[in-house]
């Protein structure tokens, strides 16, 4: 813009779990370029394609800058009053005549990347009362939060490789090259592979795909989809069978190693190289090198975690962690400590259950407060007290991103009443009766609360916003805000400065309650220009590295990140058993009775008749699920969502690359492009996910150019994890055709 000058502001890319630094370039009132913060404590000056696009996501014609109503099968666009008076008209009435369970939430996974997802979602939750919650977290990370939460009594305890000193990195189901790592924030993921070769490590890759990090790997196994648990079985039974379990440090605060050699008793490797087709001994093998490495560290991701037995599968690879002694030691994968928690001084704790109430139509058990997406459809299509009637939906695509997507779109159509807080009119907000978008990530302040409790090297960093407010917009945090108070009964002209006042006070109560200083003392001294800051700055002076409010002088606060617009790094990873452990005996519980029961369900389908042709997703570093679609640098290129089969299944299949093939499965059907590669094993095909942006009425005009085909109308909502309610995305039978053109339908 002429006559607007150039200024620097810095920001962590909210795009995915990496947490980079960026280097923005402001010009007026637009980000006018990115690129990596060279001085970044965590990231050093590291930048994936997606986040270079950070300045053209946040103007996006496309993107919704004020509240749309729905009139008939159109939206247009209205006064934020109008907005939210729509919203309590349509409500309110739901909640008083059938109660709060007649309201449902989807939590889309930006709300992690967000500040007002990490402290707004849980009070509007609350208001309304609802048990009909459900998140992307059941479509890709509920099993680990469910073995955790048994083995250390904390779902949200995830212990991380320690990417950066390990010397031998064992992965399962995970593609960081392209991914850039999840549940393991590390800017830069590919560099610190590179690092742990160039120190003499190395990292062995397991994957139905040869992905671009198995290209890079030491070695590359292909594995049957699915049956990873098996695999790791395999080692298990190895490392008692040699003599090779050595818990090093953690002895005395580990429980149940006999009972997990008795049931790995019948998980020889020689007994599971048939399901899994990793060759016997390559699984002795593994087991060997992993023993002998001085430090190991196994790391199992997405395709670990969307399996019929993702929980089996995250919990050994921690009981592989845990055998070889590499739980919690440098090396090994360890504990984070985010500088916005207190950690608890003593071991023990409630420890962890499920099943606090269960889902009213397939009596599916309530998991970590929230029930499985892969039953949404049925609470809205289900007559009968207590059914779905109004929807909400906060930075979330369902329609693209869970299980047997045509039904949950067709379900959504028959809805009372739906509102969804989202910038983009999409697949599933296509649906709503009023969309709220919030102001764009360039005006917003960011601290990861997700992330920094996942991160490889623990490091603070706050970014104020890097450009001014939207006179005509409105803040994500307000927006909670003023549904909160709605569902409450404030009314939609309420002031969302009430809420905002109530919260800072309870936080200010908490903390006077743990340290005795009365409240009143403490909120002269909070500081922050908005309501998520001066929260942030609560939580950092009391968390593990906080300046308790002068008592610590030189200690963590929001001033202090503000100082440091390059983040603050805390050093790496410490040891923090047993102080970091909640369950009831103190201990790493290895064998919770749940996790015991579904190793029977296991050995039963061993001899399970194998599909003959199944079906996995994929990942691609210019996109992440369903958001970045809509970005022209980021899909242009060839055609990226092709179905890719092996030579000897197209040549069975009488498919040549470039065919268009139509793909089934008990769910729904889709016609793709085919891509012959031998870059999947035989018997396997895969799809990416995120894609199908042809649906009437959407505002997605680039992401329209290049729709794609929905990978999710194959998928299954019959089949989740039982243990955690996951769906099952990865592994679905389906049968392949010659066809005509790409289309879907279900
Ligand atoms: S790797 Fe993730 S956090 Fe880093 S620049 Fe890319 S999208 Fe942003």
């Amino acid at each position: 813009m002429a006559g607007d000058t150039t200024r620097t502001a810095y920001r962590t890319c909210p795009l995915c779990e990496a947490a980079c630094g960026l280097e923005l370039t402001v010009t007026g009132d637009r980000v006018v370029a990115a690129r990596g913060d060279r001085d970044h404590v965590f990231s050093h000056g590291f930048i994936c394609p997606k986040g270079a696009t950070f300045g053209q996501l946040t103007a996006d014609p496309d993107r919704l800058r004020r509240p749309m109503l729905r009139r008939g099968d159109r939206h247009e666009e209205v006064g934020w009053d109008e907005a939210f008076a729509a919203i309590e008209a349509g409500l309110r009435p739901v909640i008083e005549r059938h109660g709060p369970d007649a309201v449902a939430f989807y939590l889309g996974n930006p709300n992690v990347h967000t500040m007002a997802g990490g402290l707004y979602l849980a009070p509007l939750l609350r208001a309304v009362g609802s048990r009909n919650i459900f998140s992307a977290s059941t479509v890709d990370q509920m099993p680990k939060h469910v073995s955790c939460g048994y083995l250390y009594g904390n779902p949200l305890a995830i212990p991380v490789p320690d990417v950066d000193r390990t010397d031998f990195l064992l992965m399962l189901g995970a593609n960081p090259w392209e991914s850039n790592g999840s549940l393991a924030t590390a800017a830069d993921f590919p560099g610190r592979l590179k690092a742990v070769q160039a120190r003499g490590g190395r990292f062995v890759v397991v994957d139905p795909r040869r992905t671009r990090t198995a290209e890079h790997a030491d070695e590359h196994l292909f594995i049957r989809p699915g049956t990873d648990a098996y695999l790791l079985f395999g080692i298990v039974h190895t490392l008692f069978e040699e003599n090779l379990v050595d818990l090093g440090a953690l002895t005395g605060h580990v429980t149940g190693v006999d009972q997990v050699r008795d049931l790995a008793r019948a998980f020889s490797p020689e007994t599971v190289t048939g399901v899994c087709a990793v060759p016997a001994e390559r699984i002795r093998g593994l087991a060997r090198e992993f023993a002998a490495a001085p430090t190991a560290a196994v790391y199992g991701r997405i395709g670990t975690c969307t399996v019929e037995f993702g929980t089996l599968t995250s919990w050994l690879v921690d009981v592989v962690n845990v055998l070889t002694g590499n739980l919690d030691r440098p090396g090994g994968v360890m504990f984070p400590l985010p500088a916005h928690l207190r950690p608890q001084t003593r071991p023990g704790g409630k420890g962890f259950r499920v099943g606090r109430w269960h889902s009213r139509v397939r009596g599916l058990p309530e998991v970590k407060g929230e029930l499985p997406v892969a039953t949404l459809a049925d609470e809205i299509e289900t007559p009968g007290e207590g059914q779905v009637r109004a929807f909400v939906t906060v930075a979330g695509n369902p329609v693209l991103s869970t299980p047997n997507s045509g039904r949950l779109d067709r379900a959504l159509g028959g809805l009372d009443f739906m509102v969804s807080v989202d910038p983009y009119l999409n697949e599933t907000t296509r649906h709503a009766h009023v969309v709220l978008p919030p102001t764009d990530a360039a005006r917003k302040g960011h601290y990861d609360f997700s992330f920094l409790a996942l991160a490889v090297r623990n490091f603070a960093a706050y970014s104020p916003p890097a450009l001014p407010p939207d006179p005509g917009g409105m803040d994500e945090c307000d927006i909670l805000a003023r549904l909160t108070l709605i569902a409450t009964g404030g009314g939609a002209g309420a002031d969302p400065a009430v809420l905002h006042d109530r919260m800072l006070e309870e936080a200010l109560q908490r903390v006077s309650a743990a340290t005795g200083h009365p409240a009143a003392d403490l909120r002269p001294l909070v500081n922050g220009d908005h309501p998520a800051e001066r929260l942030l700055d609560v939580a950092l002076r009391t968390g593990a590295y906080g300046d308790l409010f002068g008592a610590q002088p030189g200690g963590l606060s929001l001033a202090r990140l503000l100082e440091n617009p390059h983040g603050i790094d805390l050093g790496p990873l410490q040891p923090r058993i047993p102080s970091v452990l909640r369950t009831p005996s103190g201990t790493v519980e290895l064998c919770a009775a749940p996790i015991v029961s579904d190793v029977d369900r296991l050995r039963a389908a061993l001899d399970r008749q194998r599909d003959d042709l199944v079906l996995v997703g994929r990942r691609h570093l210019r996109s992440n699920n369903s958001w970045m679609h809509n970005v022209p640098a980021l899909i242009k290129g060839r055609d990226r969502c092709t179905l890719q089969i092996h030579p000897m299944d197209a040549e069975r299949l009488a498919l040549t690359d470039g065919d268009d093939a139509s793909v089934t499965s008990r769910a729904g059907s889709v016609s793709a492009r085919v891509e012959v590669t031998d870059r999947v094993m035989p018997g396997v095909v895969s799809l990416p996910h995120g894609w199908g942006h042809d649906l009437p009425g959407t505002r997605l005009s680039v992401a329209a150019t290049r729709p794609g085909v929905n990978s999710n109308v194959l998928t299954d909502e019959l089949a989740t994890d039982v243990l955690s309610g996951n769906s099952v995305l990865n592994g679905i039978p389906v049968a392949v055709k010659a066809t005509g053109s790409a289309t879907s339908s279900s």
